[in-house]
């Protein structure tokens, strides 16, 4: 079956979901941000557990619609960076292209759900814009997740990147393969190998998991192609925040060649505080990390913080 065959079959219907949980979730129906759960997902959530980290990070829940102090719609002052419609620039050398609104899966967490995306078609303005300023050396493919996007558009788009002398690097931010490892296709491999920008890929996974095999086969042909892996992970309530969670992500992940690059401190968007953990529980955790595995796959723990030219270091 094809990658979007694969996605078609999503689960986005309350009924599908509650017959495939086994878990009444009536009390959810109104939410501001639809269901959007690929079946490979899915099926790794243990029947009938409200509990379960993977349905804590997909499935909708009512505590979503409560409005919490301190709690923003664009929590990470995306719409202030905003330099052309489908351009942000926040930090120096790198401009982030908001590809498409389109993802694999929805995350309950997201900071960019309530982003009012750019309608038109194609990336004229910004191709332009980037030409422009030359002190830009990297692009980051974001979105939503740039590869919901075909091949074809993918394509034409890193084309037109490679053509701009002072471009060095293209990084994509993806979490795709995580939900739909079958979009890494031989096609896509091709696409990846003729790029002639240094290629990174920044995946997000937030539990070991998500990491199955066919998951972690579509990232070595990824890493196959000298492409480094790395990850980003986000600090939730409920899903990684225990010391056994988090070590079993980073061995996973150190085991397959990934570099664990970030813990974010959770983006305070609207509907998203039931997920938080406090700095303090975040620190003790990666404390204790740095004492039972390798440096080297201990997360460096972040917060984003609107306004600031960096990612500000916690821990
Ligand atoms: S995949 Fe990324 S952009 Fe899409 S909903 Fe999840 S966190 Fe947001």
């Amino acid at each position: 079956m094809t990658w979007q065959n694969i996605l078609r079959q999503n689960i986005t219907s309350w009924e599908q979901l509650c017959a495939f949980t086994e878990i009444d979730l009536i009390e959810t129906k109104n939410v501001n941000f639809p269901l959007n759960l690929p079946v490979r997902l899915a099926q790794k959530i243990e029947k009938g557990n409200l509990e379960d980290p993977i349905l804590k990070q997909f499935v909708p829940r009512a505590k979503e619609n409560e409005k919490s102090p301190f709690y923003q719609v664009d929590p990470v002052g995306d719409q202030p960076s905003r330099c052309a419609p489908k351009s942000l620039k926040k930090y120096e050398q790198r401009i982030l292209l908001v590809t498409t609104q389109a993802c694999a899966m929805h995350c309950r967490y997201c900071f960019r759900q309530n982003f009012d995306y750019a309608k038109q078609k194609g990336f004229q303005e910004e191709i332009s814009q980037i030409k422009g300023d030359t002190t830009l050396r990297e692009v980051i493919l974001s979105g939503g997740d740039p590869l919901s996007l075909s091949d074809r558009v993918l394509k034409e788009l890193i084309d037109d990147l490679s053509s701009i002398p002072h471009l060095k690097r293209l990084r994509f931010h993806t979490r795709f393969p995580i939900g739909i490892p079958e979009r890494i296709t031989p096609k896509l491999i091709a696409l990846l190998k003729e790029c002639p920008l240094q290629t990174w890929f920044v995946i997000h996974c937030n539990h070991p998991r998500e990491l199955d095999t066919d998951v972690l086969q579509a990232l070595k042909a990824i890493q196959k192609c000298g492409i480094p892996v790395l990850n980003q992970a986000v600090l939730l309530r409920g899903v990684n925040d225990t010391i056994e969670t988090l070590q079993g992500l980073c061995e996973t992940l150190a085991d397959n060649g990934i570099h664990s690059y970030y813990l974010h401190q959770l983006d305070r968007v609207q509907g998203a505080a039931h997920f938080e953990v406090s700095q303090k529980e975040g620190k003790r955790l990666i404390e204790e990390l740095r004492t039972r595995i390798a440096g080297y796959a201990v997360p460096t723990y972040v917060q984003e913080i609107a306004n600031k030219h960096s990612k500000s270091v916690i821990f």
